[in-house]
């Protein structure tokens, strides 16, 4: 406690000794980094929108296919959603590069790539999937907050519709991966019983 207040007093020290505007100086910080990360989040969506089909081919699960396919319809609607955030605040609808999300969407790809297709790959995209919705539970969450301390509260309803739509899928890819999982690691059983029936026969 003691440590938390000594440096906010010495926050408050160096921004006095600029000259006693910080209180603007602040706010206008934290707009401008709440616009930079409301760029960031609809280049990711956008790049989105093009991951998820790949996704949903890759799949094989029908509960997953559909889960993803939902998800992708709801995507284009938050890219939409988005450009209404952007007109709120009075400015244009800009994409900045989200490293992060292309990050997440290379990892997808490359599990994509070294899986085989069947209850094992569906595994993987649900796992690249909560990834992706994680990462975007954490910014939307984060956006609402930035919003509504800037008083922007028409941005912020908005970005809490999307922050409970980036839930819901979070929350859907986990009800199937409880199933997915099992199959998967039932597939296990079944190899190593393959391989043991064959040794067996091999035997005789
Ligand atoms: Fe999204
Ligand atoms: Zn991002
Ligand atoms: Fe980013
Ligand atoms: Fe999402």
């Amino acid at each position: 406690m003691k440590t938390t207040t000594k440096s906010v007093k010495g926050t408050k020290k160096q921004a006095s000794s600029k000259g006693e505007k910080s209180g603007n100086e602040v706010a206008d910080g934290l707009r401008s980094l709440f616009q930079d990360e409301l760029k960031d989040i609809y280049w990711a969506e956008k790049a989105l929108t093009k991951a998820i089909p790949k996704m949903i081919k890759n799949s094989t699960s029908e509960d997953l296919i559909n889960a993803l396919t939902d998800h992708l319809d709801v995507t284009q609607k938050q890219v939409n959603r988005l450009e209404q955030v952007f007109e709120s605040i009075g400015i244009k609808a800009q994409a900045k590069k989200c490293e992060a999300m292309d990050g997440l969407i290379k990892e997808a790809g490359e599990i994509m790539d070294q899986t085989e297709e069947g209850v094992v790959r569906d595994a993987g995209i649900i796992s690249a999937g909560q990834k992706v919705e994680h990462y975007e539970i954490a910014t939307y969450g984060t956006l609402a907050a930035f919003a509504r301390t800037l008083g922007e509260y028409e941005a912020a309803s908005l970005l809490e519709e999307t922050l409970n739509e980036e839930k819901e899928a979070d929350q859907s890819l986990s009800d199937i991966a409880d199933t997915i999982n099992v199959e998967a690691a039932t597939e296990d059983i079944e190899e190593d019983e393959d391989v043991q029936t064959a040794v067996k026969t091999k035997r005789k």
